[in-house]
């Protein structure tokens, strides 16, 4: 079948906000309402995250890379301190602990799951144990709505002295070992994002769960300029009602409540929204079976978010890849890739012999296509994606 470009179908992007009616009329009500900031949604938010994913306590903030931020600096990361995090992920997992002064070091991914590799992780603890090189912090990734093998994460973590930010920017409403992303106590932090390409979004925004009081109080102090003003947190005396004090160097990462609203009409359907990209995964998965690429694999022990559909080209030849996706991209298909290795950033990048740690993530790298997946995406545009998948193979493999 020949499916043409109608005016229906201009340009797919790989991912996108769907938003209903009632998303906008929680908006307005904002709007018309006494609070555009510091008002009554942030913590109405934060209460329905929480309960949602099952963690005790959330701090919703003006984006994930905020959450990481502050997350790190909860956990106490300082100028010297070492973070280990997946070169496989978006910058922001790795530049929260740059912001910190601290030195980053970068893990490789498993060619199946695109998460970190636990027994590369292991090996490499091992090794900087006898350097005294160890990470104060890890911030495992959750590539594409798919948790990182948390519970041996855990575990080393135990063994080695470390902490673990949990950076699920793409995977709230996943699961993992029955748990949902964010519930589960293997991770101190859990980062999720609120960017309109994610699962849900307000807008701009994030949030870091946690289990800890000490911790979300922390957090919730460097979000707001690391002011104080209730009378047991104090450290002088109180001059007069009008009075707060700064006790630490925070930041102004506070979340609007016009953000908070939408994000909290969006949690409402989280459930249907994870239902529906599972579908459209299967769908996929059916479609693309027999064609020369890999799909993507979710292990038993994960229900993925799906945020992402990745695909990987057969070829280890990455002018196949810009082939197919130049192709791909003419007939307005937005594929995307996810992502460029962190440490081959300019800004990161060591040398050439640097990538020889990274040959699961270099490979990948070479090979991988995120390909349009979003609730609203219709039948005909899946089947548009499809085909010109097809097509564009047939001709270069
Ligand atoms: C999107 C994303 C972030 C950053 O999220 P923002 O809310 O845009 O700051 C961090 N990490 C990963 C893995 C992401 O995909």
């Amino acid at each position: 079948m020949v499916v043409h470009k109608s005016q229906e179908i201009s340009f797919i992007p790989y991912g996108k906000q769907e938003l209903l009616e009632e998303d906008i009329s929680s908006v307005v009500e904002v709007l018309k309402s006494e609070y555009l900031t510091q008002g009554p949604s942030v913590a109405e938010f934060e209460k329905t995250i929480t309960k949602i994913v099952g963690a005790g306590y959330g701090v919703a903030v003006n984006s994930a890379t905020a959450a990481l931020h502050i997350a790190c600096l909860a956990l106490g990361l300082k100028e010297g301190d070492r973070v280990w995090t997946s070169t496989i992920s978006f910058v922001a997992s790795a530049n929260c602990a740059k912001y910190c002064g601290a030195t980053v070091e970068f893990l490789d991914i498993d060619y199946d799951t695109f998460n970190v590799c636990v027994k590369k992780l292991e090996e490499a603890l091992l090794v900087a144990e006898r350097y005294g090189t160890l990470p104060k912090i890890v911030i495992p990734v959750a590539m594409c709505g798919q948790s990182a093998p948390m519970s041996e994460i855990h575990r080393l973590s135990k063994r080695f002295n470390f902490k673990i930010i949990e950076d699920a920017s793409h995977a709230i409403g996943g699961k993992y070992k029955g748990k949902s992303i964010g519930g589960h106590r293997y991770a101190d932090i859990t980062v999720f994002s609120f960017h309109p390409v994610k699962i849900i979004t307000s807008g701009e925004g994030g949030i870091a769960v946690t289990h800890s009081c000490e911790l979300a109080d922390k957090m919730r102090l460097l979000r707001s300029h690391g002011i104080v003003r209730e009378l047991k947190d104090l450290v002088g005396k109180k001059d007069g009602d009008w009075y707060y004090e700064q006790v630490e160097l925070g930041f102004n990462y506070r979340l609007s409540d016009i953000h908070a609203a939408l994000g909290s009409s969006q949690a409402q359907r989280l459930p249907s929204i994870i239902e529906r990209r599972q579908e459209l995964a299967n769908l996929y998965d059916d479609a693309l079976r027999d064609l020369p690429i890999d799909l993507p694999k979710v292990s038993d022990e994960n229900i993925s978010s799906w945020h992402l559909y990745v695909i990987r080209l057969r070829s280890d030849d990455m002018d196949i890849k810009r082939m197919f996706f130049d192709e791909m991209r003419l007939n307005g298909i937005g594929v995307q890739v996810h992502y460029i290795p962190i440490h081959l950033h300019p800004y990161y990048h060591k040398n050439q012999a640097y990538d020889e740690y990274f040959p699961n993530a270099m490979k990948y790298y070479r090979n991988a296509v995120t390909i349009p997946l979003f609730p609203s995406i219709t039948a005909d545009q899946q089947k548009f994606v499809i085909n010109n998948i097809k097509a564009s193979l047939e001709k270069l493999v």
